[in-house]
């Protein structure tokens, strides 16, 4: 390994400010504060659910000819 090509390069504490789960990943920064984690974006809450179910509603209908 030489020496000196990776200047501070350390630990760092990722913080999602959104839900405030905690991670910690390597870079020259201390500390990055992120809006939103794999732990709150909208794919995994029930925002994701709610367009699944209108998709259901929607078939629904054109199968018995409501629209
Ligand atoms: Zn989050």
């Amino acid at each position: 390994m030489r020496k000196g090509i990776h200047p501070n390069y350390h630990k760092c504490k990722v913080i999602c400010t959104s839900c405030g789960a905690e991670f910690e990943t390597g870079s020259v920064l201390k500390e990055i504060r992120v809006d939103t984690c794999s732990n709150c974006h909208p794919f995994y809450t029930g925002k994701q659910r709610f367009a699944n179910a209108a998709g259901r509603v929607e078939q629904f209908k054109k199968k018995y000819g409501l629209e």
